[in-house]
């Protein structure tokens, strides 16, 4: 049986592995966490306390951790997954970071004779849940190709995005439009409001309308409408703001390094900073609707 190594078992990591589980893989856990694994077991994981014992027997590695600081650390040095795992195990990892450090894992990888792929995914928790992830993957494309077996019971759609590392760009370019989304969700949903417009009404209209976005069909930011909404839920994170704001960032960043201007997403990117600085980053993105509203009334 074909053992996989699952590191990082929080809301992304959780389900993408319960689903590998599912699939029939033999799939062993880990995390910092205790609640991270015990919410793991629960979904058929079994989990080891360190990552030394985790990588034992493993033939695939998946990483799904938060941000580029995490993945090296987790990767590099002498207790990392490079310096640990069976020698001719593929490594995968399915996090959100820098293009830089992900080109950096890829080089460590490959001088150390693993196979390494950036495969990061977009869909949500809710995509993650329903296996319906989408996931850009860079790499080399026999090595891509390979991944594409494990990555399946995960996925509705696999793309092979180009060298090492372009799984990482195509990501951060998609999420800073899906932030920039969002901000449109966040102001429309309070202005239709103020305008005397019913919240179902509206949302019927835009989402068959030249106004609809994943964001509105997944995240809209008013309770009783997307059942997926953190909304509904206090806006306890599906996508915490900490986690936004590092996309986001990574966005900045990338369009300093390009001479890009982008005004909206440096915007949004403000706003979530707004929320860490309130003491709410670990509380949904979505919440930025409360800045569209300063009466409070979402
Ligand atoms: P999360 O914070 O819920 O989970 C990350 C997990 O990694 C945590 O359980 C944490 O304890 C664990 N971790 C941190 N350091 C570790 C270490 N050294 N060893 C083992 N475990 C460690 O984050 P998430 O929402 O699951 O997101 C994970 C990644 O996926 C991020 O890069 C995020 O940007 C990306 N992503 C998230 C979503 C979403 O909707 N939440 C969607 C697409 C992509």
């Amino acid at each position: 049986m074909t053992t996989i190594t699952w590191i990082g078992l929080g809301h992304m990591g959780n389900p993408m592995s319960a689903n590998l589980a599912k699939a029939g893989y033999d799939v062993r856990g880990h995390d910092v966490s205790a609640e991270a694994m015990a919410a793991a077991r629960d979904r058929g994981v079994q989990t080891f306390d360190t990552l030394e014992e985790a990588l034992q027997g493993a033939d695939v590695v998946f990483t799904m951790l938060p941000k580029g600081e995490h993945a090296r650390a987790v990767y590099l040095g002498d207790t990392g997954v490079i310096a640990l795992a069976p020698k001719d195990a593929l490594l995968i990892d399915s996090s959100t970071i820098d293009v830089e450090t992900a080109e950096h894992l890829h080089r460590a990888a490959e001088e150390a004779g693993f196979r390494f792929v950036d495969a990061p995914v977009s869909g949500g928790i809710s995509g993650a849940a329903a296996a319906t992830l989408t996931f850009m993957v860079g790499g080399k494309p026999d090595v891509v190709e390979q991944a594409r077996t494990f990555i399946e019971p995960m996925a509705r759609k696999i793309v092979a995005t180009g060298h090492a590392g372009t799984g990482q760009a195509a990501k951060i370019v998609n999420n800073m439009m899906l932030f920039i989304c969002l901000e449109a969700c966040a102001e429309g949903s309070v202005l239709a409001d103020r305008l005397g417009l019913d919240p179902q009404v509206f949302w019927d209209i835009a989402s068959v309308s030249s106004g609809n976005s994943w964001a509105l069909q997944t995240w809209y930011p008013v309770p009783g409408i997307v059942d997926s909404a953190a909304a509904n839920k206090n806006f306890e994170a599906t996508f915490s703001a900490v986690l936004a704001a590092k996309d986001a960032g990574l966005a900045l960043m990338a369009g300093e390094q390009t001479g890009v201007q982008l005004p909206a997403a440096r915007l949004v990117a403000e706003k979530l900073q707004q929320l860490i600085d309130e003491g709410l980053g670990d509380k949904d993105c979505s919440l930025i609707t409360k800045y569209a509203a300063p009466d409070g009334k979402i």
